[in-house]
């Protein structure tokens, strides 16, 4: 057997492995099409018959070789990029569901993630039950429905912070015969591997710390290939009857590990086409190639900064699952003894007036609509992404008024903490 290569050789090295004579980095197949010597061979790759690439919106080289990278560092069967974070949990779910069917998520999740499932994919017949991801097991049975089709949450969420119990949530999802989807966006495979843990299919949003220079938007699906799909073949028609849209192919029979993947791919993205483009896939992977060292810095930086915030007397409270105390400090050791991430949120004890006068006064963090890069950010909910609720709605959406985002990126920790103090004592 292969030895097993580390994350920080996949990192560099994963994906593009050029042969003889060809160009050492990742090149750019900037070609909406490729050409072929028959006709007849272009129709055994429209047949699914044959691999090979044909158009863009279905398949490019270069977007492949990211995925593949990804697929190996989150040890997983098959992997799709997507434009966006949103398009990747969007078909992370419409790959399973259909009108009618419903999925089990934690509330905790990214508000667009959340708007997605309760609003816009309702508008499609597909429902959604939000649940306190803390809740005891009994309590999140309660939640399960004969039409459940998946589970959903966030290793850490975007922005509570909520780590994920995945073992108990896989435990849930399972025994309803149902896959556990997890977004691992803030802690990425460097810091947690969710398909150790019993997840079947991780999704991300590649904006984050995979670009980890706020370059270019883009998404990643990667399934495990370890849900029996045919065990459960009443609840997945999709997966494990015809597809009359593809010359009656049966996914599951046809492409075993890589059937999730192959459907999203030639149904899904060949009626709705969010593709990453090709130049961002190439940037992904630039970021790709540093993700392993940055990760551990950024959360030695948060660490510290989190460290300092607490010791504060202007600060009322801090969250960061990386610090001793948090709530969230025991399964965060458990899912990510390495580190978490590298966002914090806290509140000043001056409340939302306050925090809006300590973000004017910073002069190295930026306000940016943006978390997860490599510059420090900051961003005000309550004045910022949640601006049109009151301080009652917020606090139903469980955002504190005062709460401050601070993405704590690599530069000079004592520089961030010193940027902090000056504009904490304005
Ligand atoms: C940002 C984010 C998304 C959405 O991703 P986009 O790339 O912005 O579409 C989804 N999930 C989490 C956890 C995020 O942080």
């Amino acid at each position: 057997m292969e030895r097993k290569q580390s994350l920080d050789t996949i990192c560099i090295q994963g994906g593009w492995t050029p042969k003889n004579g060809e160009p050492r980095v990742l090149p750019i197949y900037q070609s909406t099409t490729f050409k072929y010597e028959t006709s007849e061979q272009m129709g055994r790759l429209f047949d699914l018959e044959e691999n090979g690439y044909f158009y863009t919106r279905l398949a490019n080289p270069t977007n492949d070789m990211v995925a593949d990278k990804i697929c190996r560092l989150e040890g997983g069967a098959a992997a799709m990029l997507t434009s966006s974070g949103q398009a990747a949990n969007m078909f992370s779910i419409i790959n399973l569901c259909s009108a009618g069917d419903h999925v089990v998520s934690a509330a905790t999740i990214y508000g667009g993630t959340s708007n997605l499932f309760t609003v816009t994919l309702k508008r499609f017949g597909i429902e959604c039950t939000l649940v306190d991801p803390d809740a005891p097991e009994e309590e999140l049975e309660k939640a399960f429905q004969p039409n459940t089709r998946a589970v959903f949450g966030e290793t850490i969420a975007n922005p509570a912070l909520v780590v994920l119990d995945i073992e108990k949530f896989a435990r849930l999802a399972h025994r309803h015969g149902v896959p556990l989807i997890v977004d691992n966006t803030f802690a990425t495979p460097i810091n947690c591997r969710p398909f150790e843990w019993g997840a079947d299919i991780v999704t991300h949003s590649t904006t984050k710390y995979m670009d980890g220079h706020a370059m270019a938007v883009g998404g990643c699906i990667v399934d495990s290939g370890n849900f029996d799909w045919e065990a459960h073949a009443d609840k997945f028609p999709g997966l494990t009857t015809p597809d009359e849209s593809y010359h009656g192919v049966i996914y599951t029979q046809k492409f075993g590990k890589a059937a999730y993947i192959t459907k999203a791919t030639a149904q899904l993205m060949r009626d709705m086409g969010p593709i990453q483009a090709p130049q961002n896939a190439f940037l992904l992977n630039v970021g790709l190639e540093t993700l392993h060292l940055r990760m551990p810095r950024h959360c030695e930086n948060a660490r510290k900064v989190a460290e300092y915030l607490k010791s504060r007397g202007d600060v009322a409270w801090v969250n960061y699952p990386g610090l001793e105390g948090d709530r969230y400090y025991e399964l965060a050791k458990k899912y990510m003894p390495n580190g978490t991430c590298g966002v914090i949120s806290f509140g000043l004890k001056g409340g939302r007036k306050a925090a809006a006068e300590f973000m004017d006064r910073l002069k190295l963090a930026a306000i940016v609509t943006h978390v997860a890069d490599a510059r420090t950010s900051v961003l005000h909910p309550a004045s910022h992404t949640h601006r049109q609720l009151s301080d009652e709605q917020l606090k139903e959406a469980g955002v504190d008024p005062a709460m401050i985002r601070l993405s704590v990126g690599i530069e000079g920790a004592e520089d961030i903490i010193e940027d902090l103090r000056q504009a904490l004592e304005g």
